[in-house]
C-alpha cells in the first residue's frame, strides 16, 4: 500500500507515540588496502574508469583468487576493536547474483563461517531513551537472541549508573567480502539511454558489519554509526569516507506496538550515504510504515531505496532471502585460519579507543566530559590535544585554547587538525607565556592568531613585534607618572572628586605601553600615585594638596 506523503504525515502525527520502531544496521567499509583482497590491482580511488582490472577481478575464466593477507589483518583488527569473537576458522562463500556491475556473476563474500560474531558498541541515550533500551535488554535474554548478548547479558541493556546512561548495541557479525564494481547513470552525453560500468572497484576489500535489532530510535541509529565510524577511522582500517563510498550504510525497520515482544515485518532502506540524511530517512520510513499499519494495510517484506530529492523511501525490489542467492562455499579459497598467537599479534599494535581515551582524559588532564568528547572526536585532535597538554603548563588550558581558538580558525581556513600552523608545541609554548603573565591573555590571543597566519612560533612574534607583556615594576612606574604628568588638568578633576577618571589613566597608560603593560599592575601602581599625588603630581597648588 502506497500512502501520499500527506496521508503518511497525518497518521503518523497522530499515531507514531503508540509505537516503538526497531533498527538494526548493516554498514560497508572498505579497508585501507594497497591492493584489491583477491588480486593485485590498485584500490586508488578516482582513477580513470576500468584501469585497475586483471582478470581476476573481471572474473575471466580459468583466473584463480589469492587473498590479501592485510584485508584479513585489517578485518581482524576492526572485529577486535568492535568486541568481536574472531573465529578461528572462517570460509568464503559464493553469492550469486546477476548485475551489471558484477563480472563474475557472484560475489565472494562469508556465509555461515564468518570471520566473526557476537561484538558490541556503546553509545550513549538520555534517559527517555533508556526505558526502550531496558526492552532491549529484555529481549536479549530470550531465546531469539544471540549467543554472544545472551553471554554478556549481565553488561547489556542500559547503564544507568553513570552520569549519562549507555546502552550497549550488539554486533551480529563482522565478515570479510569483495566489492562490486561501480554503474554510471550519468554524466554522459547518452546517459539518457545507456549504463556505464567502471570495474576498478570490483575486488576492494569491504568488510560488513551487521547490528543486532538494538536500535529503538532514528538518534541511536545516528551514534551508532557516528561511533563505529569513529572507532574504524582510530584503527586506521578504513578512512570512512561516505562521499567517496568507503562507508555505506542500510538500514532494516520494523515498527511494533509499545509493549509487544514480537518484531513487525522490516523493509530495508538502501543509499543512506550521508549521516545528514540517514536520520531522515529512518524517520520517513518508521512514519510510513505506522501510517500503512494504521489504515489497515500491511508492510511487505522489501527493500526501499531512500530518494533524498522527494524526502522519502520508495519501493526498489521485494525483498531477497538468502536462499535466493544460491550460496556455497567458494571452491578456490582454503578456509582462513586465524589463531590466536596471529589475534594476539594484532591486538598488540592497537591503539587506545575513543572511550578509553576520554576516561584518561577526563583522569589525567582534569577536563570536563564534555571537553573530552569534544577532543576524542578524531585521533588526530586526541593526539594534538595531549601533545599541546603536555607543552602548557596545563591541560585545561590547552584543552580551553584548542576548542576556544584554534578549532575555529581551523573552520575558518578549512584546515583538518593535522594541516594545523600552529603545533602543538608551540601552543604549549605560547600557553607557558601566558601562564608565566609575560603575555597577557588578549596579548596571547592576538600572537595566536599571527602564528596562525605565518606559521611562526610564539617568541618570533615577540621579539619581532616587541610584544612582551611589561612586569618590570619600575617601567610600569615610570609609564605611570609620565601619564599623570602629561594629564594635569584631569589628576585635578580626580583629586577633587571626579573618580571615574581613574579608568581614563590607566586608559592611557595602556596606551602609552601599545597595550603591554600588565594591566593589574598599571592598576596597583595609579592607586598609588593618585593617592600620594600631594607630594608628587600635584604641580598645581603642591602646599595645599
Ligand atoms: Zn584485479
Amino acid at each position: 500500500m502506497e500512502l501520499t506523503p500527506e496521508q503518511i504525515t497525518a497518521i503518523a502525527e497522530a499515531k507514531r507515540g503508540g509505537y516503538e520502531a526497531v533498527i538494526g544496521l548493516e554498514v560497508h567499509v572498505q579497508l585501507k588496502t594497497a591492493s584489491k583482497i583477491f588480486c593485485g590491482c590498485s584500490t586508488r580511488f578516482g582513477d580513470p574508469p576500468n584501469t585497475n582490472v586483471c582478470p581476476v577481478c573481471l572474473g575471466l575464466p580459468g583466473a584463480l583468487p589469492v587473498l590479501n593477507r592485510e584485508a584479513v589483518e585489517l578485518a581482524i583488527r576492526a572485529a577486535l576493536a568492535l568486541n568481536c569473537r574472531v573465529n578461528p576458522s572462517s570460509r568464503f562463500a559464493r553469492k550469486n547474483y546477476f548485475y551489471p556491475d558484477l563480472p563474475k556473476g557472484y560475489q565472494i563474500s562469508q556465509y555461515d563461517q564468518p570471520l566473526s560474531e557476537h561484538g558490541w558498541l556503546e553509545i550513549e541515550v538520555s534517559p527517555e531513551a533508556g526505558a526502550s533500551g531496558l526492552g532491549a535488554e529484555k529481549r536479549v535474554l530470550s531465546p531469539e537472541a544471540s549467543l554472544g548478548s545472551a553471554r554478556d547479558k549481565g553488561a547489556s541493556g542500559v547503564n544507568t549508573e553513570k552520569e549519562k546512561a549507555t546502552k550497549r548495541v550488539g554486533i551480529t557479525r563482522l565478515h570479510l567480502e569483495e566489492d562490486a564494481g561501480k554503474s554510471l547513470h550519468e554524466g554522459f552525453p547518452d546517459s539518457g539511454e545507456k549504463t556505464y560500468l567502471d570495474f576498478n572497484r570490483c575486488g576492494v576489500p569491504l568488510v560488513e558489519i551487521v547490528s543486532e535489532p538494538d536500535l529503538r530510535t532514528p538518534q541511536e541509529a545516528y551514534d551508532y554509526l557516528t561511533r563505529l565510524k569513529q572507532i574504524l577511522q582510530y584503527i586506521e582500517v578504513s578512512d570512512c569516507d561516505m562521499e567517496k563510498g568507503s562507508l555505506r550504510c542500510d538500514a532494516n525497520v520494523s515498527v511494533r506496538r509499545l509493549g509487544a515482544e514480537k518484531f513487525g515485518v522490516k523493509t530495508e532502506v538502501k543509499n543512506l550515504n550521508s549521516f545528514r540524511y540517514l536520520a531522515r530517512a529512518l524517520e520517513h520510513e518508521i512514519a510510513r510504515q505506522v501510517a500503512v499499519l494504521e489504515s489497515g494495510g500491511v508492510i511487505e517484506q522489501e527493500t526501499r531505496l531512500w530518494n533524498l530529492a522527494a524526502g522519502r523511501t520508495e519501493p526498489m525490489r521485494s525483498k531477497e532471502y538468502a536462499h535466493d542467492y544460491r550460496y556455497f562455499p567458494e571452491p578456490d579459497l582454503v578456509p582462513l585460519v586465524v589463531d590466536e598467537a596471529w589475534q594476539e599479534r594484532i591486538r598488540a599494535t592497537m591503539p587506545e579507543l575513543p572511550e578509553a581515551k576520554r576516561v584518561r582524559f577526563i583522569r589525567e588532564y582534569g577536563i570536563s566530559e564534555y571537553d573530552a568528547e569534544v577532543l576524542t572526536a578524531t585521533r588526530a585532535l586526541a593526539d594534538y590535544f595531549e601533545a599541546a597538554a603536555k607543552a602548557a603548563p596545563d591541560g585545561k588550558l590547552a584543552a580551553n585554547w584548542i576548542q576556544s581558538e584554534l578549532l575555529g580558525l581551523l573552520k575558518e581556513a578549512g584546515k583538518e587538525i593535522e594541516d594545523s600552523p600552529v603545533g602543538p608545541g608551540a601552543l604549549g609554548e605560547l600557553l607557558k607565556l601566558v601562564a608565566a603573565g609575560t603575555l597577557s591573555g588578549k596579548m596571547g590571543k592576538s600572537i595566536f592568531q599571527k602564528m596562525f597566519a605565518t606559521g611562526k612560533r610564539a617568541s618570533e612574534i615577540i621579539v619581532a613585534e616587541q610584544m612582551q607583556q611589561i612586569t618590570d615594576a619600575s617601567e610600569i612606574d615610570r609609564l605611570c607618572r609620565e601619564v599623570l604628568a602629561a594629564n594635569a588638568p584631569q589628576v585635578e578633576a580626580y583629586k577633587r572628586g571626579k573618580e571615574a577618571l581613574f579608568g581614563f589613566f590607566v586608559g592611557q597608560v595602556m596606551k602609552a605601553s601599545r597595550g603591554q603593560a600588565n594591566p593589574q599592575m598599571v592598576n596597583e601602581v595609579l592607586k598609588k600615585l593618585l593617592g600620594g599625588v600631594a607630594r608628587d603630581w600635584c604641580p598645581v597648588a603642591r602646599d595645599s594638596c
